[in-house]
C-alpha cells in the first residue's frame, strides 16, 4: 500500500515524504471521504501547517480531492488516475448519509452528463444526500 503511494508521489513529482505517505493512507483505507478532524486524530504526531501544505500540494497533482467543504469540515477523498495536475475529471456524486455523517464519492449508475447550452463547461460538481448502504441494512 505505502509502495504504491510513493509511486504515485513520485509519478506527480512529489518526494514521497513520510507525511504524505501516511496522508494517502488514511484517505485511501478508509472506504469513503474522510474529514480533516478524522486525519489529524489518526496522524502520530504533526503540525497544522505542514498537513494544510501536504493537503494542498497533495490537490494540486490531482492525487486528491475535496468531496465537500461545509459547516461540517473538509473531506478529502483519493482521485482516480484520470486527475492531472491541471485538471479534476470527477463524475461521480458527493453523498452524505443523514445517519452516520460518511461522506461518499460515489459513482451514479449512469454516467452524468450535464451540458448547458453555448456553454463550455469542464467539470460539475454533485452534491446529495440521504442513507447510505450500510445505514439501510
Ligand atoms: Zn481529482
Ligand atoms: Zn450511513
Ligand atoms: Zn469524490
Amino acid at each position: 500500500m505505502s509502495l504504491q503511494f510513493a509511486e504515485i508521489l513520485r509519478d506527480r513529482n512529489l518526494k514521497a515524504t513520510p507525511m504524505r505517505i501516511e496522508v494517502l493512507q488514511i484517505i485511501g483505507g478508509a472506504g469513503h471521504a474522510v474529514s480533516l478532524t478524522e486525519i489529524q486524530n489518526n496522524l502520530q504526531n504533526f503540525d497544522r501547517v505542514t498537513l494544510y501544505r501536504t493537503l494542498q500540494s497533495l490537490t494540486e497533482k490531482g492525487i486528491i480531492h475535496k468531496a465537500l467543504d461545509d459547516e461540517t469540515g473538509s473531506y478529502f477523498a483519493l482521485c482516480k488516475d484520470e486527475c492531472s495536475s491541471k485538471n479534476h475529471h470527477h463524475h461521480h456524486i458527493h453523498f452524505r448519509c443523514k445517519k452516520c455523517e460518511e461522506v461518499y464519492c460515489l459513482s451514479p449508475k449512469k454516467e452524468l452528463d450535464i451540458q448547458i447550452p453555448g456553454f463550455k463547461l469542464e467539470g460539475f460538481e454533485v452534491e446529495a444526500t440521504g442513507v447510505c448502504e450500510s445505514c439501510l441494512s
